[in-house]
């Protein structure tokens, strides 16, 4: 395994509620991973609600603090989560308000994936809780907005949805379309095992690590991410799993011939490079 940059997908770190970059990036790297891609997390997570530079501002710098201490290389994915906006509307702003708030803080996220401080866009998308209808169509419009700006950095997407199968997965390639977006730049993040480009219509899933998601996936197709979407949250343990999980899991499968080094490298290293244009030397 050790030619293979085993890369977490989406993986976050927090040092008001959890162990922060360090402790994660160390977990993460004696267990043989190399490469992980680190999405800010939402304001009211450090008690500022609705401060997205801040937020932003954070991730870019638990990634240098990885970068310059660690083994592991570090990416930042830099957006503003769907809840934000149920936020701001239940804090009394009024759609047109919130839109200009939100497109406001995705435009400084663009910003810096121009500076080649971020490789995405993310985590943006629509709630996977009900909403008003209204405030679907808008959440819906900013996602487009969101790949627009993609398109114009030349950058992916990491898409935080529903629980999403082939007919979510249809939905996001036309929006892609629409957006000018190629769709491949498009992530599913927390993917069922939809690797099938029949299921998947184009997009990347981001497979959420269990065993059952991979073997399920890996069976079909080795284009596919793999992730835990950890929180680094100590008052959720068990939440979601742990930093550990993704090269334990690869390894797990490589050990029982479920998945060749070939397919391995595939994921971990062609994979991560097509859809960020990312070239790590390790
Ligand atoms: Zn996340």
């Amino acid at each position: 395994m050790e030619n293979i940059p085993i890369t977490d997908n989406h993986i976050h770190v927090d040092p008001f509620n959890g162990e922060g970059p360090l402790k994660v990036a160390e977990k993460f790297s004696r267990s043989g991973g190399k490469r992980m891609i680190i999405p800010n997390k939402p304001s009211w997570t450090f008690g500022e609600p609705f401060n997205f530079q801040k937020a932003i501002e954070q991730v870019l710098k638990y990634v240098d603090e990885i970068n310059q201490n660690t083994d592991v290389k570090a990416h930042a994915v830099v957006g503003l989560h769907p809840a934000e906006l149920s936020r701001l509307l239940e804090s009394g702003k009024d759609l047109e308000t919130a839109e200009k708030i939100i497109k406001e803080g995705l435009d400084y996220a663009q910003s810096l994936v121009l500076e080649g401080k971020a490789v995405a866009i993310g985590e943006i998308g629509r709630p996977h809780y009900e909403v008003s209808e209204e405030e679907w169509g808008l959440q819906n419009d900013i996602m487009v907005y969101s790949m627009e700006l993609a398109r114009e950095a030349d950058c992916a997407v990491q898409l935080h949805t529903e629980s999403s199968g082939e007919e979510q997965f249809k939905e996001f390639s036309l929006m892609a379309k629409k957006a000018g977006l190629k769709i491949y730049k498009l992530v599913k993040h927390f993917s069922g095992p939809y690797t099938d480009e029949k299921e998947n219509f184009g997009l990347t899933p981001s497979l959420i690590s269990t065993r059952d998601v991979i073997s399920k996936g890996i069976k079909k197709s080795n284009y596919f991410l793999m992730e835990t979407d950890y929180l680094d949250d100590l008052s959720r343990p068990g939440a979601v799993l742990g930093p550990k999980t993704v090269p334990r899991r690869t390894q797990e499968f490589l050990n029982k011939g479920l998945m060749s080094e070939e397919d391995a490298f595939k994921i971990h290293s062609d994979n991560v490079k097509r859809v960020y244009g990312i070239d790590d030397d390790f």
